[in-house]
């Protein structure tokens, strides 16, 4: 081990070399291949042993990757990609990565990563003020949205038993919200209520206090409303305004699921859209979906950090000597211990470009949704479903079933236009672009929409 540590040989050197070019060359790439996936066999059978006790060596590793696994791995930041919620990292981001990634830092504690946790904290503090919290709000940068939603909700139980509640326990939210909250209810064996949207998606104060009233009737303790800032399916924003209302009447925890959405409070014009906001005890926004930074990163930000931190603190010997002195330790806000400082990209990239570019193309990816959809309602064997809010456009083909949709979508991936895959919508199947790449172009678009004819 010694060796592999500190032997500086004409070969580490080498391979140093090999794999910065490689990184480089991936970035200079445009666009970068868009590639698609193999199956486990075929990798099996290309890639052969590749774990010996002796070891293959630097340059064969590196050019089984790049010769193998990367083309069977498809470009989530491809143009085209816009399936999901796709990602799209500035080359600052991406490089910052690098930086982490040489720096062994350890993101947990104060006390180890000082200087990278001041810089995260910035962006923190940022996002925060852009929502209107208060100066004191704070939070942790986490693996990603599924996490810092139950990390919240762990904080929202916590503060509800502090003030003499007891269950069984139940978190409110809408139709229309993220699968996650439902992983997080299990994981918490808590009860999820599902209150129903209005018609267009939306999830309303009427809604929710019918919700919390059958909760309390049938005996469950409702302690957190979770609203959503930009659902994943349509991208719709619920009435952030009424949901506030109704948690503050009721004694409720509000918390807000934007990981992929909230980023469209930076659009100037389309800020409105999230009044209601600044009055959350809570919010997530994933920079990995639409600010930009690599995979993986959620943002979470509490209004009063110190439910989070009587949540999620950590006690054992070891770990004393962090504890007490009154410094930020990340790990106390979430359910987590050791961490990688995966908010450093999105600083580095946010200090470079400066946050003008990002609000213009974050407005650029709304502008270009509201033109395809415009596209779409003009041609006869498309319908769209619904006017898009903001990023993301869902549309049927008129008289295709699923096969006829999937068979598209491989078609489309096989000419390597695009990666597009079916959905579906109340049991209807449908195709939906989720636009968050600056890179997308309009004529791209239409070429999709004119292999669907
Ligand atoms: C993507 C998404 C999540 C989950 O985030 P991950 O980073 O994939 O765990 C949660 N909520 C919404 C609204 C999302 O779009």
């Amino acid at each position: 081990m010694s060796d592999i540590m500190h032997r500086i040989s004409a070969e580490t050197l080498a391979l140093r070399q090999a794999v910065l070019e490689y990184s480089v060359a991936r970035m200079d790439y445009d666009p970068v291949p868009l590639d698609r996936p193999e199956s486990l066999e075929t990798l099996k059978e290309l890639t052969g042993q590749t774990l010996t006790d002796a070891g293959i060596g630097g340059q064969q590793a590196l050019a089984i990757f790049r010769d193998i696994l990367a083309p069977a791995t498809v470009s989530a930041d491809h143009p085209n990609f816009l399936s999901f919620i796709p990602a799209a990292p500035t080359e600052a981001a991406s490089l910052f990565d690098l930086v982490v990634s040489a720096s062994s830092i350890y993101g947990g504690s104060w006390k180890e990563g000082a200087g990278a946790i001041f810089a995260e904290n910035q962006v923190l503090e940022f996002l925060a003020r852009e929502c209107g919290l208060p100066d004191g709000a704070g939070g942790v940068f986490v693996q990603g949205g599924t996490l810092g939603n139950l990390s919240a909700l762990v904080s929202a139980r916590q503060w509800a038993k502090a003030s003499g509640r007891t269950g069984p326990w139940a978190v409110v939210c809408s139709a229309e919200a993220h699968s996650s909250l439902a992983a997080t209810a299990r994981v918490m064996d808590v009860e999820l209520i599902i209150a129903e949207p209005t018609p267009d998606g939306k999830f309303t104060a009427n809604a929710a206090d019918k919700a919390i009233a059958a909760a309390r009737l049938s005996g469950l303790t409702p302690f957190a409303l979770v609203g959503t800032a930009g659902t994943t399916n349509f991208g719709i924003v619920d009435r952030m305004d009424e949901l506030s209302g109704v948690a503050g009447k009721e004694n409720l925890w509000f918390h807000v699921d934007g990981a992929y959405g909230l980023a469209g409070i930076l659009s100037t014009e389309h800020k409105s859209l999230y009044q209601g906001i600044e009055n959350c005890d809570s919010f997530i926004v994933d920079p990995h979906k639409w600010l930009f930074a690599p995979f993986d990163a959620c943002a979470l930000v509490y209004r009063n950090p110190m439910h989070a931190k009587s949540a999620h603190t950590q006690q054992a010997d070891y770990l004393d000597v962090v504890h007490g002195d009154g410094e930020w330790n990340p790990s106390d806000y979430a359910f987590n211990l050791t961490r990688r400082v995966r908010g450093l990209p999105l600083w580095f990239s946010l200090a470079t470009h400066g946050i003008a570019v990002y609000r213009q193309a974050i407005a650029r990816s709304i502008n270009l949704a509201r033109q395809i959809a415009d596209v779409i309602e003009q041609r006869d064997y498309l319908q769209l479903l619904r006017q898009p809010v903001l990023s993301v456009v869902v549309f049927e083909r008129r008289g295709w079933d699923i096969t006829q949709y999937k068979q598209w979508s491989e078609a489309l991936l096989e000419s390597q236009l695009a990666f597009v895959v079916p959905s579906s919508h109340l049991g209807r199947p449908n195709t939906r672009f989720a636009i968050v790449n600056p890179r997308t172009e309009f004529t791209d678009l239409v070429k999709i929409l004119d292999t669907m004819k």
